[in-house]
Parts: structure tokens; sequence; C-alpha cells
């Protein structure tokens, strides 16, 4: 049995973290590959050590004196070694990034020695093998990341190994230069590394306990979701939770690893256990509620529109023609709608509009702005009678008047489009249907 854990940069920001960190990882002797971040912010007024890398090349870049931006930099990280004892010096390594950062080696580069760093301090601390990512994660030449390639690499590279730390958020192309993932991708490199020894589980841990059922910024105290399924993350991360970086879930889904987000501050908590099916049920009809403001409804109307074959796909070239993705099409008999990120489209509305009109000859288009897309997501909605219509009453009562509704086929979520300034209010209505008062 083996557990790959990932601490999260607010897990590892001082020596304090660190620490809390290694009684995690002692007291379970299958905790035994670990993923860390870059130091993250000790308080609310501190700065991540990535973006200070990133401040710091970007003097680099500019030809200007970057000396000061770097001495800070390496101060976090002695703070930190000081802070737990270790007799570890890391001037060499800085010696080479100062070097590399006057050669100019790149923004990745820059900000990949956060996770580099603190990896070598945490194999270290721990007295674990360190493994360089660069080795071991590998983007192909359009920088994608390639998956195939990198598990047949880590495997290997990890067969035999008792105990390894594995910094996160970084690999390298086939040549050696390093690339980065998308912010937040340490914990892309955790589920990677689960993926590749077959953990029994792929432990997150960060500083909540657990993914909550709605934005606690909107929601009081929102619960916890005990347990999710891939499936529901995905469309709630979409649609704005971000516990957990979006693509974390591709590699652990391909094996049926289950992910457990914990709480460096409370370990004792259970969090929240992200699995690919469950017989268990959430503790409410929905599992979460999310959503994301800035969207525009592109409304097409044409008589007839629904026995003229090809309408919907001439629609949609024109916004492909402009390089505009679409989230939504939801349609009536003569209508049709198009929903769209307000501020990717509004470059291009005219050049879009002018192309529904050349392709697909529409009698009027209409354009609404200032709009709030809202996902309500639940396996359990599959199997209760009523769900849209509380949804929908609830709304009603809270005087929010709802301009779109998509029901999934999986019946796993319920797209309901409101304005912008009806956003929180209806969040708030659909949270207490389901959560505080139920029936
Ligand atoms: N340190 C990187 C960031 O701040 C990656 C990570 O923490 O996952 O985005």
């Amino acid at each position: 049995m083996r557990k790959v854990v990932k601490f999260g940069g607010s897990s590892l920001a001082s020596a304090e973290q660190f620490k809390k960190v290694g009684d995690i990882i002692h007291a379970d002797k299958e905790r035994k590959f670990v993923v860390p971040s870059a130091p993250g912010k000790r308080d609310a007024n501190d700065t991540k050590v990535t973006d200070m890398l990133y401040a710091c090349y970007e003097l680099a870049e500019e030809g200007k004196d970057f000396t000061k931006n770097l001495q800070a930099i390496k101060d976090r990280y002695q703070e930190i070694i000081d802070g737990l004892k270790l007799k570890l010096s890391l001037e060499n390594e800085f010696k080479v990034i100062e070097k590399n950062f006057k050669e100019k080696a790149g923004s990745d580069y820059a900000a990949s020695r956060g996770e580099f760093l603190n990896g070598i301090i945490m194999a270290n601390y721990l007295g674990y093998e360190f493994i360089d990512a660069a080795e071991v994660i590998l983007f192909a030449d359009n920088g994608e990341y390639d998956a195939e390639i990198t598990n047949a690499k880590l495997k290997a590279r990890l067969e035999g190994v008792e105990a390894a730390v594995i910094p996160g958020f970084y690999g390298a192309y086939a040549d050696g230069r390093v690339k980065t993932f998308s912010r937040g991708g340490s914990d892309i490199t955790g589920s990677i590394v689960a993926r590749a020894v077959k953990a029994n589980v792929y432990e997150n841990w960060t500083d909540v306990s657990g993914i909550l059922v709605a934005d606690p910024r909107i929601i009081y105290k929102p619960e916890g979701i005990e347990t999710i399924t891939y499936k529901e993350l995905r469309e709630l991360s979409y649609m704005g939770f971000n516990v957990l970086h979006e693509d974390a879930i591709f590699p652990v889904r391909r094996e049926g690893i289950p992910i457990n987000i914990r709480n460096t501050n409370a370990p004792e908590d259970n969090g929240t256990w992200i699995v690919e099916s469950t017989c268990q049920k959430s503790k409410y009809v929905i599992t979460g509620v999310a959503g994301k403001k800035g969207f525009c409804a592109v409304n097409i109307d044409k008589d007839m529109m629904n026995s003229e074959i090809g309408f919907g796909r001439k629609v949609l070239q024109a916004f492909e023609e402009n390089g505009i993705s679409f989230e939504h099409v939801p349609s009536g008999i003569d209508t049709m709608t198009v929903f769209v990120h307000q501020d990717e489209f509004m470059h291009k509305e005219q050049q879009v509009v002018s192309g529904i009109h050349r392709l697909a000859e529409p009698d009027r288009i209409d354009i609404e702005a200032d709009l709030a897309l809202i996902a309500v997501v639940g396996r359990g909605m599959k199997s209760t009678r009523g769900t849209a219509g509380r949804i929908f009453s609830a709304l009603a009562h809270a005087n929010v008047n709802v301009k779109m509704i998509d029901q999934g086929s999986s019946e796993l979520n319920i797209i309901i489009g409101v304005a912008n300034s009806d956003f929180e209010t209806a969040i708030k209505a659909i949270y207490d249907i389901f959560v505080r008062i139920q029936i």
C-alpha cells in the first residue's frame, strides 16, 4: 500500500508548517512519495515564493539588477532551513540559478525553482531520495504534457525506490528545457506520481478541511462535502471551485485512485474524498453549487429554424471562425442561444454577428450581456424527484429571474443563467433550500 502526498504552498510556507508536514508523513508508513509546492504565504500580506521568482526573473529579463530580489528568496529558504535545524546549504543551487537568470533561461525555469528548492529541503528533512521533476515529467514539443512517456519514465525511475520527494509544478521538454504546468500545477504532479506508483490514495494536503458545498465568500460557513465523484468535481471546478487544479483529476482517474483533500492544520479532519463512483449518498440532494459571472447570451431567431438542417452548425461556425468557444447552447423551436465568455466575445462581437448573418441567414440576433451561470451539481438528483421544482421555486421566492435552464442528460447537473446582479442571491437561495432547510 502506497500513498502519494502532495502539500500545497501554505503547508510549506515556514519551518513551523514543515514540521506539521513532517509529523503527518511520519504518522503513516504508507506516505512514501511526497510532492511539495513552493513556499506559499505565511500570512495574508505575504508573497508566494513563485510570485517572487516571476518578479525577480522579469528584472533579469529586462537586464536590470535582480540581486536584492534573489536575496529575498534565498532568505525565505534559509529561514526554513534554520528553523528545521538542517545541515543543508543551497549556496550552489542559488549560484546556478543566478547564472541561469543572467542567461535568460526563461520564466518557466525561474518559477520552477520554487518547487525545486523546496523539494531539496523536504528530501533532506525527511531523509527521502530527491528526484528532479525535470527528469521524469515530460512535455511534448507543442508544450503539452506527455502523459504516456512520463508514466513509463516515472514508473521505471521509481522502481525499487523506497521513498522519494518529487517537486511539483514542472517538468521538461525532451531537450531538458524546463516547462511548468499552469498555476497551481503541483496538484497535477501529485496525480501523475500517484498513477505511476499505482497508489491506493492520492492525499492532497492544503489549508482547508476539504471541499465546501458552496463558495464561503458567498455563503457564511458552508457545509463540507464528504464524498464527491470525479465527474461532479469536474462540473464544479469548471464553475469556479478551485480547491484542486482542474487537470489534476485525469491521471488518477485512469487508475481509479481516490483523491483525499486534507488540512495540514487540522490533520484529524477526514477531509473530502474524490472518487470514481460511490454508493455513499451525499448528505444533501445536491453535492455542490457554484457559478461564474461574465457571460453573454447571443440569441438567434429564425422562423422554421427547427426544420432547417445544419442551422446550428452554421451558427457555431461563425464562433469557431473567430476563435471563440461556446459554453451552452439552449434552443427552442425558432430560437437558439449561444452562451459565451463576455471578455472573449466583446472584441469580436460584430465579426461574429456578421458571420452568423452570412452563414445562417437568421431573422434577428440579439445580444444580452452581464449574465452569470450557476451549476447545481449532484449525483443524488437523478434519483430524487422535484429537484428542479425546488430550485426554481427557491429562485422565484428570492425574486431572481431565470434566463436560461439547461439540464445535462446525465442528470448530474442543472445549469441556470441569471443576471450578474442576481448571482449571489441565487446561490444563497439554492444553498438554503437544499442545505439549510431540508424538507
Ligand atoms: N507554486 C506554483 C503556484 O504558485 C504551483 C503550485 O503551488 O501548485 O502556482
